[in-house]
């Protein structure tokens, strides 16, 4: 249990910085549509304001309530959400825009236990919904919360452990401003994404500094502690571009693995990098007869996309065919249809730079 000076303290000097320092601007701030919310919110798991912003203009400028979403086509969304990854997240959203929709008659729940009950909505959304619309006093506990609190209060527990995850919730939920849990949370947010950044903190600017135990024992660097490595995987993935009067040969991505239900062109995973000589070569990509050395137009280089706990290396030959070829799996779409699916980062990358 925390000291109620101490509590005090902490409350009183960050008030005091989100009244006169906290600058920080976004669309949703302020907001109390719940669909906003939980929109802006689903977009920022995992993703940076920064990108976050024009998805969320886009989005609520195509689907301006969850009605609209609801009534959306999943291809269409899917597109919509392209380049943002963890697509689950799109997945849920429609889902939930149903849910809400269809079964609730179009009004999110106001209470932590139903929002929990919507897909995709855990702890950290339920509270961010919670607090900024119906006023709940749920404390957040992101990211920027777990530094705040272990660097002012100097606490080393490893926060992706059970235990460390239990004692930042409550120690969150100790602090929270329960008159005001909505300003509390969004200065929780700001101050981390702007002072109490994780590389750099701005020690010097900071209003906790005189008592913050991270800062007085100069250990904020190594401040919230994690006690697994992430492991990362290489995983070489090469992508043929079959062309023919300006139709490519695609399929859906199933079940089980990465970018499930995006597109992708013939794919080929090898387990470590094959040079150009293979590549441009018939028998890397089928038994199949698929094309002549002659038809060939480009191979790209190699191409890194980073994901949490997968780092691809990926190329892409590309080559233009004098005729249709049947290829298990796949079909063949016009480039107006390509331009209405969604494929990973890394192909759409490639495909712009054509
Ligand atoms: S003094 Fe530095 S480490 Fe401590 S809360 Fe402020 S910015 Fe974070």
């Amino acid at each position: 249990m925390l000291e109620k000076q101490l509590k005090e303290w902490f409350l009183r000097s960050l008030k005091q910085w989100h009244l006169k320092k906290n600058k920080r601007q976004m669309p949703w701030k302020g907001e109390k549509d719940p669909y906003k919310i939980w929109l802006s919110e689903v977009i920022l798991q995992q993703t940076r304001v920064e990108q976050g912003w024009a998805y969320y203009e886009r989005f609520i400028k195509k689907y301006p309530t969850v009605q609209d979403l609801s009534q959306s086509i999943d291809n269409e969304v899917f597109k919509l959400w392209e380049g943002l990854g963890y697509y689950n997240r799109c997945r849920n959203l429609l889902t939930t825009a149903r849910m809400v929709s269809n079964e609730l008659g179009g009004y999110f729940p106001a209470t932590k236990e139903g929002l929990l009950a919507l897909k995709g909505i855990g702890n950290y959304t339920a509270a961010a919904i919670g607090s900024f619309v119906f006023g709940l006093p749920l404390a957040v506990v992101d990211g920027n919360v777990y530094r705040i609190v272990s660097r002012v209060l100097g606490i080393e527990e490893p926060i992706d452990q059970p235990k460390g995850k239990q004692l930042f919730e409550k120690l969150a939920d100790e602090l929270l401003d329960k008159k005001d849990p909505a300003s509390h949370n969004q200065a929780m947010m700001d101050f981390g994404a702007t002072v109490c950044t994780p590389k750099n903190p701005r020690c010097d600017a900071c209003p906790f500094a005189a008592k913050c135990v991270a800062f007085n024992k100069a250990i904020q660097y190594t401040l919230p502690v994690k006690a697994k490595k992430v492991k990362m995987k290489n995983r070489f993935l090469y992508y043929l571009i079959l062309e023919h009067k300006n139709q490519k040969l695609v399929r859906k991505r199933g079940q089980g693995d990465i970018w499930k239900d995006l597109h992708e062109f013939i794919l080929v995973e090898k387990d470590e990098p094959a040079d150009d000589r293979f590549l441009r070569r018939n028998e890397f990509w089928s038994k199949q007869k698929l094309f002549s050395a002659n038809q060939i137009q480009h191979l790209s280089d190699q191409m890194i996309h980073q994901l949490t706990h997968q780092k691809i290396h990926s190329r892409i030959l590309h080559v233009k065919v004098d005729k249709k070829i049947n290829f298990d799996g796949y079909q063949w779409m016009s480039a107006s249809d390509l331009n209405k699916i969604a494929f990973p980062r890394l192909i759409t990358r490639y495909l712009e730079n054509l």
